[in-house]
């Protein structure tokens, strides 16, 4: 995904040391395996990948809301009423908590869109309609957009 060095365990561990947390293996395997997704994961699919280490699903539900809790990952919902979860983006440059996801509306692959930015912007022409737009845009906190990923277009 040339979104630089992948990320070891050892970072993993100084994150949640960082936060204050106490290392345990589910822990440190749940951060781990978000740090290196590829766009945010449903619970299910984190305790899929991770069953064959012995975590049950309640450990690792558990862990996802701990690790969400303590700021090292955050919860994004992308309309279908599923908590994804995913690691914030450690100190990168830009602002990588704050990205839009994709979603294709074929194969339901999700993924991060952190080299683009999404600018909602007022029409110059101010009908009625652009009006009552802007009116109801208090301050948006999630960016989903849909299509069909390169695989199904
Ligand atoms: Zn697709
Ligand atoms: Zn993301």
């Amino acid at each position: 995904m040339g979104r630089g060095k992948p990320l070891q365990d050892d970072a993993a561990r100084d994150r949640i040391r960082g936060a204050g947390l106490r290392c345990t293996p589910a822990r440190v395997a749940v951060l781990h395996h978000l740090e290196t997704a590829a766009g945010p994961l449903t619970h299910a699919e984190v305790s899929d990948s991770l069953h064959h280490l012995g975590f049950d699903r309640a450990t690792i539900y558990r862990n996802l809301t701990e690790l969400t809790e303590a700021g090292l990952a955050s919860r994004v919902e992308l309309g279908d009423h599923v908590w994804r979860f995913e690691a914030k983006r450690a100190g990168g440059g830009h602002k990588g908590d704050d990205h839009p996801h994709f979603v294709c509306t074929t194969c339901g692959e999700v993924s991060c869109l952190e080299d683009v930015q999404v600018a909602i912007t007022p029409r110059a022409a101010a009908g009625k309609g652009a009006k009552r737009a802007r009116g109801r845009i208090g301050s948006v906190t999630e960016v989903l957009l849909k299509g069909r990923c390169e695989q199904c277009d």
